[in-house]
């Protein structure tokens, strides 16, 4: 009887294991990533944090402005396939914590961008090679681990952005979250915006006021799976 538990175990194992090894997508820098849904089920029944939350959806008010669905973006062309917004649930929560703060005020958060498929990653790498301004493929993005965003602060009323010491996705030293030569009413906004954020456990990017990455986002595997294949 042993023999044969052994057996049995070793073949749960080969299975469990190639379902992962099935959501590797074999890339030329060798990192894990995420591109199957069957691995993505698997990974959430082991850890439901692990989830992807449509944003619009489970955060109440909260607008997009989804750039990459349209041509209004740094490569001019449409790169999702559509205006939609994710984020992995502890993600999903703090940004309903900043909106519900905002919204006492009277103010609201926009999303420019949130999780972004590793594909898309490699597409913005070709148009601009810096790591400045857009993640290396050799690392990936915190965009593709479900744990980064892109906002801005609207006024609820109007639908209004407060002004800003730059337009979002500007590649210039002016986008820098410390960069002092801007506009005084446009410096309140950036730390306004920076403070709530991190109140909620984002970190602003140095090089992009707008930019957030979610603390603990190591923990969260890189993937490449379309906004359709996450609500399969
Ligand atoms: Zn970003």
């Amino acid at each position: 009887m042993r023999p044969i538990r052994i057996t049995c175990l070793l073949l749960l194992l080969l299975y469990s294991g190639s379902l992962y090894s099935q959501g590797n997508k074999i890339n030329p820098y060798k990192l894990n990533i995420i591109s199957n849904p069957g691995a993505y089920t698997l990974l959430v029944k082991n850890d439901s944090l692990k989830q992807l939350l449509d944003i619009k959806k489970t955060v109440p008010g909260i607008v997009l402005d989804i750039r990459y669905a349209t041509s209004n973006n740094f490569t001019h062309k449409k790169v999702y396939t559509s205006a939609r917004a994710f984020a992995r649930l502890k993600v999903v929560r703090a940004l309903a914590g900043v909106q519900s703060e905002l919204s006492k005020q009277g103010l609201g958060l926009k999303v420019f961008d949130a999780y972004r498929p590793y594909a898309e990653t490699l597409l913005f790498w070709d148009i601009i090679h810096d790591t400045a301004y857009v993640a290396s493929p050799v690392t990936g993005s915190r965009h593709n681990r479900g744990c980064a965003v892109d906002v801005s602060i609207i006024e609820l009323k109007t639908g209004k952005e407060l002004q800003m010491p730059t337009p979002f996705d500007d590649f210039t030293m002016k986008a820098g979250a410390g960069y002092q030569q801007v506009a005084p009413a446009a410096k309140l906004n950036r730390q306004r915006l920076i403070s709530i954020m991190s109140k909620y456990g984002f970190t602003v990017y140095p090089s992009e006021w707008w930019h957030f990455d979610f603390n603990g986002w190591k923990d969260y595997e890189l993937m490449d799976l379309s906004f359709e294949e996450l609500t399969l």
